[in-house]
């Protein structure tokens, strides 16, 4: 066979070529449009559509506009206003810089521009095909800015049209463009309406990130987000971002990432957040996530890709692991009340009360389906892991109270209560900030993959984690824990009911008589005693009901403690003392020191073990320590360094491969 013979293609072939590939679809010409506008400074964008972009594609924007002697080489490829030389790549502060995308569109789609600038007295209206004017401007009126108008897309490629999607799903991909440009840009207005009808999205420009996800995305996610922010001088980069709490999840996750404003993807950054809140959300279901990573332009490569869709930087795997971890950290400190309430439905336990939701309003009926709808558990494996949990719970019969007086806290009587109100405290969000202020991330990382070992002793129990024996005292860690859960679900605890309620003013009374309390006849009699301190938390009652889940009622009967880890019930036999403590050792007169002794205490309490309860029912003890307490720990704990003094590494693994290397 003779060889083919070479020739140069014709030149309009090269470029459409050369379109096709920066515009593979209506969206990508709307994205370029999109970002010249940002880039002419533009505070309204209008988007206008028919038939999925495939027949007009308009774009109008308040920007600068174009000068009129710019308009007969604006086509051509490789004009830009925007670099001038290689060395500039380096620099770009704008969204182009290669001066491709008005001349690909002009390659396969009819394109006409109408533009005034600030300086000129009337518009100018110019059509442009395959890269060349068609004929000079024509003058007309108009107001500063541009509009774009892109007509009967890939009508010059007729296997490009072939593959496009239907006009409803390539409608679909306009309005995520639109909407995660109009998320970022919350400082410019954008519409978007298919030609005829009226806006399906607006935005008002002088919102905010999170008002225009509410606008855009609905307040169901818009109520569930949290703030974090990351700055970063080891990789140089700032994080700005608006994650949704694990109360919420979707079939179709959602995720807005911009670097350095440029709406891009990362499929590792994505994979690496999935994992994150695997943990958390049913199997198949994902989060809402919005990102804005800022960082020198001498770090980012955004020539990637004709699309510049993906981008390259420095130090990714770095970045994207530390981002990782403040989104950990984040949703760790503040979610954990879906888990319990999860927990506690499965437990199969009925709810009376009525359910409000994070804003402390009530749920209408229509909200609650949706709401439980999203909480159901949907993983398999994890309801096997709660029902053994539960039988566990069952056979090693809850708590026994070992006096009568004190009445009983079963398991049957621990019902539930959904927050009232969420008022968000300063006092309370400085203590939730000095906790992840004081955070040890090794420690952290330390519990996070623990695995139980066995129990020693009364305090200690010991785990592995990697090649690592630890001793812990286990006492010492939960006593932070439960001090963080108090605050960490401040207002949102659930409760342990007493059936029947215990009088407070007894329970003094007892505790007055034990040893521990140190009554010596100088203080004073000790029923009078016993009424002071049953008045003092009388007065406190209604704070302590709302704020802590502890419930003493109008006649001094306490109804309810908090119930701060399920399944953990703390000891009766120190209920008493505990009583007392707190109206003798809170600091009941100002907000911050009130709840930061209100809350010692009560993590004291809890993390007690009563002696008794340990001999007699050892097994129940060890139980609950591996099943209770240390999932407690590995999952919310978050370990400032003073608990280091109480956690003892008793060998590594690879230390004693050293000491056999030496025999
Ligand atoms: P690039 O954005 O890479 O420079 P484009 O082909 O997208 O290339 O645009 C070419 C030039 O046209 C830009 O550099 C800019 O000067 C001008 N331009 C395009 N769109 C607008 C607009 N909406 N407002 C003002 N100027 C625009
Ligand atoms: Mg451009």
């Amino acid at each position: 066979m003779e060889p083919g013979i070479i020739k140069k293609l014709d030149e309009v072939v090269v470029n459409r070529i050369a379109a096709g590939e920066i515009i593979q679809k209506p969206a990508n010409a709307l994205k370029e449009l999109i970002e010249n506008s940002l880039d002419a400074k533009a505070t309204h964008v209008q988007v206008t559509v028919k038939s999925g972009g495939l027949k007009l594609l308009q774009i109008q924007d308040n920007g600068t506009g174009i000068r009129r002697e710019d308009l007969s080489i604006l086509c051509e490829r490789f004009t830009t206003s925007k670099l001038k030389k290689f060395e500039d790549l380096s620099n770009i502060g704008t969204f182009g810089f290669r001066g491709e995308a008005l001349a690909s569109i002009s390659h396969v789609a009819h394109l006409s521009i109408q533009t005034k600038t600030a300086n000129e007295s009337c518009g100018y209206k110019a059509l442009y095909e395959n890269g060349q004017l068609k004929g000079p401007p024509k003058a007309c009126a108009g107001n500063q800015g541009t509009i774009i108008t892109v007509e009967d897309i890939f009508y010059n490629m007729p296997q490009r049209r072939q593959c496009l999607k239907s006009p409803a799903e390539e409608m679909q991909i306009i309005c995520e463009v639109v909407s995660k440009y109009a998320v970022h840009n919350s400082n410019v207005a954008f519409t978007l309406k298919k030609y005829g009808e009226p806006p399906s999205l607006r935005t008002v420009g002088h919102s905010s990130c999170k008002e225009n996800i509410c606008n855009i995305y609905g307040s169901q996610i818009g109520r569930v987000l949290l703030p974090i922010e990351l700055e970063d001088d080891i990789h140089k980069f700032k994080m700005t971002a608006l994650v949704t709490k694990v109360d919420y999840s979707a079939k179709r996750g959602i995720m807005l990432l911009f670097i350095n404003h440029r709406l891009v993807e990362s499929t590792a950054l994505k994979t690496a957040i999935d994992g994150v809140y695997s943990t958390y959300l049913p199997k198949g279901m994902h989060p809402f996530i919005y990102i804005s990573l800022e960082m020198a332009s001498t770090q980012l490569d955004v020539n990637v890709h004709p699309t510049k869709h993906a981008v390259h930087f420095l130090y990714e795997d770095e970045i994207i692991d530390k981002i990782k971890r403040r989104i950990e950290l984040k949703l760790l400190g503040s979610n954990a009340s879906r888990t319990f309430y999860k927990q506690l439905r499965l437990s199969g336990i009925p709810n009376t009360d009525s359910e409000y939701d994070d804003k402390g309003a009530k749920i209408k009926h229509n909200d609650k389906e949706r709401i439980d709808k999203d909480r159901v558990r949907t993983d398999s494996k994890e309801q096997k892991l709660e029902k053994f949990l539960l039988k566990q719970g069952a056979s090693g019969q809850v708590v026994k109270t070992n006096s009568t007086t004190l009445g009983n806290m079963t398991e049957e009587s621990f019902s539930l209560l959904i927050p009232r109100s969420k008022v968000q405290l300063t006092s309370i969000k400085n203590m939730q900030e000095n906790i992840e202020r004081r955070l040890n991330v090794t420690l952290r990382k330390t519990l996070k993959d623990l695995v139980f070992v066995g129990v020693v002793d009364k305090a200690y129990a010991l785990f592995q984690q990697e090649t690592k024996l630890y001793l812990c005292n286990t006492l010492k860690f939960c006593e932070e824990l439960f001090y963080q859960r108090l605050i960490f679900e401040f207002q949102r605890l659930a409760h342990i009911k007493f059936e029947p309620s215990l009088s407070i003013k007894n329970l003094v009374e007892i505790a007055l008589d034990s040893e521990e309390a140190g009554w010596s006849p100088e203080d004073g009699d000790k029923l009078e005693l016993a009424e002071r301190a049953s008045n003092i938390l009388l007065e406190k009652a209604p704070m302590l009901r709302e704020y802590f889940s502890l419930h003493i009622s109008k006649e001094g009967q306490l109804e309810t403690l908090p119930a701060i880890l399920p399944q953990h019930y703390p000891c009766s036999t120190h209920l008493p003392l505990y009583i007392l403590r707190l109206a003798t050792e809170v600091d009941w007169d100002s907000e911050v020191e009130c709840f930061e002794t209100f809350c010692r205490e009560t993590s004291q309490y809890y993390a007690l073990i009563s002696t008794l309860e340990l001999s007699s029912q050892p097994q129940r003890h060890k139980w609950l320590v591996e099943h209770v307490l240390y999932p407690g720990l590995k999952r919310y704990l978050l370990p400032p360094n003073s608990l280091k003094q109480h956690l003892y590494e008793l060998s590594s693994l690879s230390r004693l491969y050293k000491v056999f290397e030496r025999c």
